[in-house]
């Protein structure tokens, strides 16, 4: 089989969604990681051409099996398909892509106080495993109903009272006369390893690590440079969370200097508005492409 054709150079051989919301934005961290691969549509298999790696475009909900079988060494794939199939494989780095959370949801006229209401009742989902853990938590015992898809539309023809299903906006739901009631797993995208990875095959996972944990933390900056008045340098420095010594530099007008810093994504909007109350002018924002810290 073309899959487990050996070859002689160590390469790391790499697990990607084949088509679907996790395949563009994998792609993209592998090239912001600085490795080129070209992906020839209907491709099975495609080969990196400045890292060793190979890839191979898959199902999602076949990745953790691969990995587990040493077929890939690694697979970017939802932390929900990780969960349901309880293959042995480890996470090792949250990849800040593919965010949503699996949820109860039920037909929207009807009254949910808490997961009581599913006792007796049938659920459809895709995530069997995963809703079962959820009942036997709660103590709850219920019918569920394993469907592949379009699972949101089961309450409608009358398949099922209540669904568990992946869920972003919750236009879906709504559509479809559904409101959403309990949320049972948030889920992202995750880096997987076979639990049994050889040396060279973990040296070149470390290496590749490295990288993303850069590309990853430059997503979550911004570097901002911005004018100040001397008079208020002191408290518009003190506004800039973590840095001891943003870069300050003076202004060929007198009495005006530039500082130069770097804000995470989460505090932004609050930190320049104290910094335009601050008297800070001229503020721009850079994107960062790596943060090596
Ligand atoms: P495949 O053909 O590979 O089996 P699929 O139809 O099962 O694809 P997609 O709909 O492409 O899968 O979703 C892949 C993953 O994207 C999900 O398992 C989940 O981790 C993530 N995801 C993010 N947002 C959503 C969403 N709103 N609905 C479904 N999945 C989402
Ligand atoms: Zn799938």
């Amino acid at each position: 089989m073309e899959l487990n054709q050996n070859s002689a150079a160590v390469k790391l051989k790499v697990a990607i969604q084949k088509s679907g919301r996790l395949h563009d934005d994998s792609l993209r961290l592998l090239k912001d990681c600085g490795i080129e691969i070209s992906n020839g549509v209907n491709k099975l298999k495609s080969e990196a051409s400045n890292f060793p790696m190979e890839v191979y475009f898959l199902r999602d909900d076949d990745i953790p099996q691969y990995v587990e079988d040493a077929v890939a060494d690694i697979g970017f794939v939802g932390e929900n398909v990780v969960y349901e199939k309880k293959k042995k494989t480890e996470v090792v780095e949250k990849l800040g892509f593919g965010k949503c959370r699996l949820s109860i949801a039920i037909r929207r006229h009807e009254e949910y106080n808490d997961a009581g209401f599913l006792s007796g009742k049938k659920i459809a989902t895709s995530y069997p495993v995963i809703v079962q853990q959820f009942l036997t938590k709660n103590n709850i015992e219920a019918e569920i109903h394993e469907i592949s898809g379009s699972v949101e539309i089961a309450p409608g023809i009358g398949l099922a009272d209540a669904i568990c299903d992946l869920v972003s906006s919750g236009s879906t739901l709504f559509m479809n006369g559904l409101k959403e009631t309990e949320t049972i797993l948030k889920s992202e995208a995750v880096l997987i390893k076979n639990d049994k990875l050889g040396l060279a095959q973990q040296q070149l996972l470390d290496k590749l690590l490295f990288r993303i944990q850069a590309v990853k933390k430059a997503r979550n900056n911004k570097y901002v440079l911005l004018n100040a008045p001397n008079e208020n340098l002191q408290e518009i420095i003190s506004l800039l969370p973590g840095m001891k010594s943003p870069t300050v530099l003076p202004l060929a007008e007198a009495g005006w200097s530039s500082v130069h810093s770097v804000l995470n994504e989460n505090e932004f909007w609050e930190i320049i508005e104290k910094l335009k109350a601050a008297g800070a002018q001229g503020i721009l924002v850079v994107p960062i492409e790596k943060m090596i810290v």
